[in-house]
């Protein structure tokens, strides 16, 4: 891994940066007879990041090998050990890319998908860690890996909201979650969980949170400095690294670029000119064609200023107070009832003052598409403004097609045009 310059870098070389090194410290962390945890994406790190278990996070993982073309020579790999594409493909990625770390392990040397894969490479669990706060998939899914390795699986359960704001007997429940995952923690290591530096460790979420949720507020200005696509991009460290200085330090320099950017009049795609209409996305990337699908809007003059996925990692509490931790792991607004949602939808796309919306009606997560449809109707009648969809997945390209998508983001220009 190169080393650079922490304080004169920017914020791509940051991420680049820190993303390897998160790699490597698992790694390093496995030859020293340390324990890995394999996490899901909004489970609670705070509690391995005070016990100093390395983290690794198979749905970001599968999403890099998404966008570096990988996850089609990984999916076949769970399609031969009868994984159904109906299962999520983030799944299926992580899945098929763990038969290949299996053999690894068994026959002392790579099988050649994993030499040639483009995937990042990154060890095996000894742990692994996983909460209901976005779906059920990531219970079976982690249970899966748990019997397959024959290795503990800490289970956060994380009641629906089917009312908001969230019950107080949902929030001692959850809290009751945490201190049965400190103490499986505690039994697993050998070692006593060091509460000081939990509340350190939370901390440091909070202000990496904080820095998270001011890039996303770079695109609620007109124009947006923000190309809101490096959401997506900058995702990774949300996810992997909120609870180190690593994603507080990226993204304290991202904002400082942009308003920079700001400042000397540049905007997402140049000049204010370029900004013809302001869209939110609503879904996960469609990684494998992330390029792709920026372009498209790109080419109508149609800036990404909204989301609501970033905003799943908008995990704001108090630190200290295991109540406050535990209701912001469970307001996820796609763990919500559909009024909340809708309501959390109509404010991202009101705050970036977006003119139209773009759903992604992604085959593997039912979650965040099944009630896209129903948002978008809940916001055009408020707002006026119109949507589309198009159908697609996050990792597997078979689901997506190109024409269709940009016969949709054209659709939707020509509409916003119409309103203009
Ligand atoms: S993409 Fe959807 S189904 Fe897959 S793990 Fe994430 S929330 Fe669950």
């Amino acid at each position: 891994m190169d080393s650079i310059n922490i304080n004169e870098a920017s914020s791509k070389e940051l991420l680049g940066y820190f993303q390897a090194k998160l790699d490597e410290e698992a790694w390093e962390a496995k030859k020293a007879g340390k324990p890995v945890c394999w996490s899901a994406s909004v489970a609670p790190p705070e509690f391995c990041v005070a016990m100093d278990i390395a983290l690794v996070y198979p749905e970001t993982h599968a999403a890099g090998a998404g966008a570096r073309k990988a996850s089609m020579d990984l999916l076949e790999v769970a399609d031969k050990k009868g994984y159904n594409i109906d299962i999520c493909s983030y799944a299926r990625t992580n899945l098929g890319y763990m038969e290949l770390l299996k053999q690894e392990a068994m026959n002392g040397e790579k099988p050649e998908l994993l030499k040639t894969t483009k995937a990042a490479y990154v060890p095996l669990p000894d742990i692994v860690i996983t909460c209901n706060n976005i779906c059920n998939t990531l219970l079976k899914w982690y249970e899966n890996i748990a019997k397959e390795l024959n290795i503990p699986c800490i289970i956060i359960d994380v009641p629906f909201n089917h009312s908001m704001p969230v019950a107080r007997h949902c929030k001692e429940y959850i809290a009751d979650q945490f201190r049965v995952a400190i103490k499986q923690l505690e039994e697993f290591t050998g070692r006593a969980f060091d509460y000081d530096k939990f509340t350190k460790v939370q901390e440091q979420t909070q202000r990496t949170v904080y820095w998270w949720n001011k890039i996303a507020a770079y695109a609620y200005r007109k124009p947006s400095p923000l190309n809101g696509f490096d959401l997506f991009n900058y995702m990774a460290l949300i996810v992997c690294a909120r609870s180190r200085d690593y994603g507080e330090i990226t993204f304290h320099r991202f904002c400082d670029e942009l308003e920079a950017k700001d400042k000397a009049g540049k905007y997402a795609f140049g000049d204010a000119s370029t900004e013809k209409h302001r869209v939110t996305w609503e879904g996960i990337a469609v990684w494998t064609f992330l390029g792709a699908t920026f372009k498209g809007l790109k080419a109508q003059g149609s800036v990404m200023t909204g989301s609501c996925y970033p905003g799943m990692w908008s995990l704001v509490y108090t630190p200290g107070d295991f109540e406050s931790m535990a209701e912001a792991y469970t307001k996820v607004y796609i763990n919500t009832c559909g009024s909340n949602r809708y309501e959390e939808f109509y404010k991202v796309v009101s705050n970036s003052k977006s003119d139209g919306m773009v759903m992604h009606l992604n085959r593997s997560c039912k979650l965040m598409g099944l009630l896209n449809n129903e948002g978008g109707e809940y916001v055009n009648k408020k707002m006026g403004i119109p949507f589309v969809s198009f159908d697609g997945d996050q990792t597997d390209p078979r689901v997506f097609s190109e024409a269709q998508y940009l016969n949709r983001v054209q659709a939707l220009s020509e509409m916003m045009d119409a309103q203009a």
